[in-house]
């Protein structure tokens, strides 16, 4: 939710004479800029302790509750960036092959290019696969999936300047004007 609502204040916040049917255009590694950076409120303590209530008593999430699942924050992160890192390379590989070559077969083509990258790693699966992966193809992202790595670079600088000035505006209009 926290993803596509970033994409949705990005289309919102946007000025221009021709909206596009997207909403947005930018450079691919920049679009997913917001909704990651967006992503990163979901598990900050004061925004999780506003939204994550009991589905029928609508009681606040326990306070340790909240500091183990905020504190988990980077490593959950993490493995979101490991998840995805395969089919990143597997992606990059279909778009690699050269146009004389013949049809691949899919069952086999996947698994040898996260050897060939060496991201075949049993413990954490790739959390898309070939055969119904949309953003391989289509959707505008073709070979540029990697640009979500680009734009996680992006948003955890973003992100690191709100932790470290704070996230109220005015101590970010002090921040920024130093
Ligand atoms: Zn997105």
């Amino acid at each position: 939710m926290f993803h596509e609502f970033g994409h949705a204040l990005h289309a919102m916040m946007s000025n221009v004479e021709y909206p596009s049917f997207a909403g947005t255009n930018t450079p691919t590694d920049f679009v997913e800029f917001p909704s990651q950076f967006n992503e990163h409120w979901a598990l900050d303590s004061t925004v999780l302790a506003s939204y994550a209530r009991h589905y029928q008593t609508g009681a606040p999430m326990p306070a340790e509750l909240v500091d183990k699942v905020a504190g988990r924050a980077p490593s959950i992160r993490g493995s979101h960036s490991r998840n995805t890192w395969p089919p990143r390379c597997s992606t990059w590989a279909w778009h690699t092959v050269p146009s004389e070559a013949p049809p691949q077969n899919v069952d086999t083509f996947e698994p040898n290019a996260l050897r060939k990258y060496h991201v075949d790693l049993r413990n954490v699966p790739p959390r898309y696969h070939t055969t119904y992966f949309a953003h391989i193809w289509s959707g505008g992202y073709a070979a540029g999936y990697y640009a979500y790595l680009w734009s996680e670079v992006l948003d955890d600088d973003a992100y690191a300047w709100f932790t470290e000035h704070g996230a109220s505006p005015a101590r970010t209009v002090r921040g920024s004007a130093r």
